[in-house]
């Protein structure tokens, strides 16, 4: 199995589809928890956690790396976060994360917000 930087580095930098468009699709099974006309959320296929949520844009339009023009849909990702986090029942607390790039070990080409929730989170991260 590649390592988390093999597979960030693997996953840099290019436009063609990805895992997520074809979960947008619904090309491909997932286990979505919540979705409106922008943005979309499911279960992640390796939870670090006992709760961890994806939470993508739909659209993909130039989303690796995060630019100026991101603000809008940034915060409607960090809106929707919060009502996931509550829709889990994370009211003891819970956390995201956004990988940006190779060394933020990105291995995905699409901008998304990890929830993280439901055990203890430590500082610093991996
Ligand atoms: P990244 O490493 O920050 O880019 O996060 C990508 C995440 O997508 C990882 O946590 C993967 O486990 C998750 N992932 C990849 N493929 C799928 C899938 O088909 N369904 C759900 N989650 C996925």
């Amino acid at each position: 199995m590649a390592s988390e930087k093999d597979a960030a580095l693997a996953a840099m930098p290019s436009d063609s589809p990805t895992i997520f468009d074809k979960i947008i699709n619904k090309e491909i099974p997932s286990n979505i928890v919540y979705e409106d006309d922008k943005v979309l959320a499911f279960r992640d296929i390796e939870p670090q956690a006992p709760v961890h949520i994806v939470i993508i844009p739909k659209v993909k339009d130039g989303l690796t790396g995060i630019s100026k023009k991101h603000s809008e849909i940034l915060g409607r990702l960090l809106y929707t976060s919060k009502l996931v986090a509550k829709q889990e029942g994370l009211e003891d607390g819970f956390r995201l994360v956004i990988n940006d790039g190779p060394k933020g070990g990105q291995s995905v080409n699409h901008l998304h917000i990890h929830l993280l929730g439901g055990r203890q989170m430590n500082w610093p991260p991996g």
